[in-house]
């Protein structure tokens, strides 16, 4: 058993109030960003992007993935809190790319006895990162309820050197980036 964790959050959260919070923000993200990203423990996604409270949506799933439900805050996000902008966050030695769906689908129909229940599923493993955050970047892009003009830009985060490699990515004229290409 993992005892004792949650009584840990709750501790570290009672320091957090006391001396972190930086007070009541408005809803709308103030620098009108969401970001998509995999719920991998290694990404601290609000610390390796430099986004503070209160400035983006991060949306996090499995793999980093644009499935019904992701859209769904995007969605969300752009058209009620006014977002414009959006990045697709997935990362070397993702989990996602050691199994295959109807692998995960097989094993969990042996352990609980309901195939049906476990084929339903659609778990979204991938075998190639760079085109998964394609495809992702992709899926959203052409989403009929996303306006077209939403900047949706994909990029690996790299778990060895806390780098972020482009993989859809066109620098906006006049704004700086370093990135690795
Ligand atoms: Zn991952």
């Amino acid at each position: 058993m993992n005892a004792g964790e949650t009584e840990k959050l709750l501790k570290a959260n009672e320091e957090y109030a006391k001396k972190e919070f930086p007070g009541r923000q408005p809803g709308p993200p103030s620098r009108r960003l969401a970001v998509l990203a995999c719920m991998d423990a290694r990404l601290t996604v609000s610390k390796l992007l430099g986004l503070k409270t209160g400035e983006a949506h991060i949306i996090r799933n499995a793999g980093g993935i644009a499935t019904d439900d992701a859209i769904r805050s995007l969605i969300i996000s752009n058209e009620l809190l006014g977002t414009k902008e959006f990045a697709v966050i997935n990362h070397t030695d993702c989990g996602m790319l050691t199994f295959k769906d109807n692998e995960l689908a097989e094993r969990l129909a042996k352990k609980y006895g309901r195939a049906e229940d476990a084929s339903r599923i659609q778990f979204y493993a991938f075998s190639n990162l760079e085109n998964n955050v394609r495809e992702q970047v992709k899926k959203i892009k052409e989403h009929p309820l996303i306006p077209k003009d939403i900047r949706v830009s994909g990029f690996i985060y790299d778990v060895d050197t806390g780098r972020l490699r482009n993989v859809v990515y066109e620098p906006q004229v006049g704004a700086s980036a370093s990135l690795a290409s």
